[in-house]
């Protein structure tokens, strides 16, 4: 039924399920919970591919929780990365002195979140660590290490639960390989 909708014919496949995706989401949310114990992290949410599962992320972690975003430079209307990143909004409050949880959508070069920590270390957080839904760790450039992540994938162009491709396909609940037809059509 939910594979009749339109975006899916942009897909080359499926390659996580919306129950797989929350199974997994579920598992990590208490794993966090148990490394932070008796602690009060800042979830800082990485805008806008990290949107969907930051949302459900957080409900499955039981903490006393906060919570910030911050938003860099991505792709653009690209499937490669220019790997030059730009800070477009910053935290609304300091975290000095706060153990704060990274989150991501996806990790690919590694460029935006070596970035990031820097950036982050520099202001001060007592410890600071990386959740991404999915690491293509084959694609590495940055040195960089993800410390939690759902899934880690093959070399593919993804979509879906938050990810996009030219602003388009955020809103599928599954997560799959957009067809190379797409964006070979767009990239011309
Ligand atoms: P990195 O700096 O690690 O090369 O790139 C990270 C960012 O690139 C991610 O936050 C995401 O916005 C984008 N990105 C990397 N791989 C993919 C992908 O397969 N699909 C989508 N939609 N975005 C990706």
């Amino acid at each position: 039924m939910e594979n009749e909708r339109n975006l899916y014919h942009d897909l080359e496949s499926i390659l996580y399920t919306r129950e797989e995706v929350a199974g997994a989401v579920r598992a990590l949310g208490e794993r966090i919970t148990a490394d932070y114990r008796g602690k009060k992290p800042v979830f800082i949410c990485i805008l806008k591919g990290a949107s969907v599962f930051f949302s459900d992320l957080i409900r499955q972690v039981d903490l006393p929780l906060e919570i910030e975003f911050m938003a860099v430079s991505s792709y653009g209307a690209s499937t490669k990365s220019s790997g030059e990143v730009r800070l477009v909004k910053d935290l609304d409050r300091s975290i000095l002195g706060r153990d704060v949880i990274i989150v991501e959508d996806i990790v690919d070069s590694g460029m935006t979140l070596h970035f990031l920590k820097k950036l982050l270390i520099t202001r001060g957080a007592t410890s600071l660590r990386i959740a991404a839904l999915m690491d293509k760790p084959a694609r590495r450039v940055a040195p960089l290490t993800v410390d939690y992540s759902c899934f880690q994938i093959p070399d593919a162009f993804v979509v879906g639960y938050g990810l996009d491709y030219n602003e388009r396909y955020r809103n599928l609940p599954d997560v799959g390989v957009l067809s190379p037809r797409i964006y070979a059509q767009e990239e011309q």
